[in-house]
């Protein structure tokens, strides 16, 4: 689910979090801990915390919410297994393949680039 589809279905609350007007900060990943004190400072932050919990992995709008990562929350949430290398891996390491319903690839971002690297490597040997 994109953040525009997440905010036309947002909760009534959501207009007095305090990370309004602060999504770059929110979605920074070099600097969770920022983010996290926002929301430790928010006054809805137990509706938003029981309402990001309910959300599926596939529905997670990515970044900081309810002072949780991404990472963090696709961790209590899920994993699957990567078509490609079979590693079981949490669902954030899936890049999002439909950004209208949120469905993630079947291979990991590692394989994905791998797969990339050697394309890359077959295409400058053809040149050459
Ligand atoms: S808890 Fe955090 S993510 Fe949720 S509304 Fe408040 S500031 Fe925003
Ligand atoms: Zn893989």
């Amino acid at each position: 689910m994109t953040v525009s589809q997440l905010l036309r279905h947002a909760p009534e609350w959501l207009s007095r979090g305090a990370c309004g007007g602060q999504s770059k900060l929110m979605y920074d990943e070099s600097r969770p801990e920022m983010a996290r004190a926002v929301c430790y400072g928010c006054p809805v932050l137990d509706d938003c915390r029981a309402w990001v919990t309910a959300l599926s992995p596939d529905q997670d709008p990515g970044g900081v919410i309810a002072a949780t990562t991404e990472k963090e929350r696709a961790g209590l949430a899920g994993t699957k297994v990567c078509s490609s290398c079979g590693v079981e891996q949490v669902v954030t390491e899936y890049a999002v393949r439909n950004s209208r319903t949120g469905l993630r690839r079947a291979t990991c971002k590692g394989c994905v680039h791998a797969q990339k690297c050697a394309r890359q490597t077959t295409q400058r040997r053809v040149a050459a």
